[in-house]
């Protein structure tokens, strides 16, 4: 039996999309074959790998000038591919270190770009996060990195901030959950096991004009201007996480898009953070104006009971609640394909933890 999954990524998919799947698993419409089986040329497949994408344009409102390419790798891999393609314009980049995520791409990015961190959390455990309008951005900055939701801490950017530098975003985790202004962004990507579909994927969001400069000395592999020519087929991708992230799309389109997954993410978190605020028994450590709508981690008073709430959650039918192994405690993700009731189903099951142990 299908059970609440919390599990951060690869993370739950609508049980809708899944039956939809199962449906035409064996054979997708008369082809004779599973998509998983058809070549990324044909003519069959091009009508889902096209459709996927013009669905996203709608849902996120994505304007005419920007590309949106279907990539691999996963969100690991722009923290590479970012610099490997700006480099050239300064040899320099800003980054904001908000989180396990932002840190890494900082870690990484320096192997290959000279960063200025002008900003980093890190000594308040990444509690907290800055408004990056009023952080002291370089002149020679080619890019300002950052990482609006931090899927592992459950901290938050919630403002896009106005920049004249190119502002490059990590929305591995918060893509999709609520409209966002994508005229504000020169490169948004995000890894799609999360709020998208299946691991293997990974979507990046270009301004034209930025993607233009990227470096013609790098392998064509490695640039985003050859993914885009080749309409995200440079080699084969990944057809069904693809194909299924299309049915994602749908899904989103038809519950009524990001306005309605805004509204239902918001109560959400905000029913979960209330009942952890009323209570002496739970805390969530994350600066208020800074939580997450999406990874809501919280700590038990007694860190001790911390494997018997894991195993009783768990038997309650109530999946992954562990917090990610460097910080502990535990973390309740809630992306789309939660419903509010499985929220609820939580809080029951806490209120049920602590009158019994607490
Ligand atoms: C999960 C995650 C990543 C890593 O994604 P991979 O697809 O495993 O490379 C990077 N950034 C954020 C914000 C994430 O949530």
């Amino acid at each position: 039996m299908r059970q609440w999954n919390f599990c951060a990524g690869p993370a739950a998919i609508s049980e809708e999309v899944l039956q939809d799947l199962k449906s035409e698993l064996l054979e997708y419409k008369n082809s004779g074959t599973s998509v998983m089986e058809m070549s990324h040329r044909s003519e069959i497949y091009s009508k889902i790998a096209h459709e996927a994408k013009s669905d996203l344009i709608q849902i996120l409102n994505i304007p005419d000038n920007y590309e949106v390419l279907f990539l691999q790798g996963g969100a690991t891999y722009q923290f590479s591919m970012i610099p490997m393609n700006f480099k050239h314009l300064t040899g320099a980049a800003d980054y904001v270190t908000t989180g396990t995520w932002t840190k890494k791409a900082f870690a990484e990015g320096s192997k290959i770009i000279s960063i200025n961190e002008i900003y980093s959390s890190e000594d308040s455990n990444f509690t907290c996060a800055p408004d990056i309008e009023k952080l002291d951005i370089s002149e020679n900055a080619s890019y300002v990195h950052y990482c609006p939701n931090e899927t592992i801490q459950g901290n938050a950017i919630h403002n896009v901030p106005n920049i004249k530098k190119p502002l490059i975003a990590d929305m591995s985790s918060v893509i999709l959950s609520e409209p966002i202004d994508i005229s504000k962004f020169s490169l948004i990507y995000a890894g799609a096991q999360k709020n998208i579909g299946p691991a293997g994927l990974t979507i990046v969001i270009i301004d034209k004009e930025f993607m233009r400069l990227d470096d013609d000395s790098l392998p064509n592999i490695l640039r985003y201007s050859q993914h885009s020519k080749s309409n995200s087929m440079l080699n084969t991708p990944p057809t069904f996480a693809w194909y299924m992230a299309g049915k994602v799309f749908k899904w989103i389109k038809n519950s009524g898009g990001l306005d309605y997954f805004s509204e239902l993410n918001h109560k959400k978190a905000s029913k979960l953070y209330k009942y952890i605020d009323d209570s002496l028994f739970y805390s969530n450590p994350i600066n208020i104006n800074n939580r997450s709508i999406m990874n809501v981690t919280f700590v038990l008073a007694d860190s001790d009971l911390d494997p018997l709430f894991l195993e009783e959650s768990n038997a309650n039918g109530l999946l992954s609640l562990k917090g990610h192994r460097s910080i502990g405690g535990m973390r309740a993700s809630i992306y789309n394909a939660m419903p509010l009731e499985g929220v609820e189903e939580l809080i029951k099951f806490m209120k049920y933890f602590e009158l019994k142990y607490g």
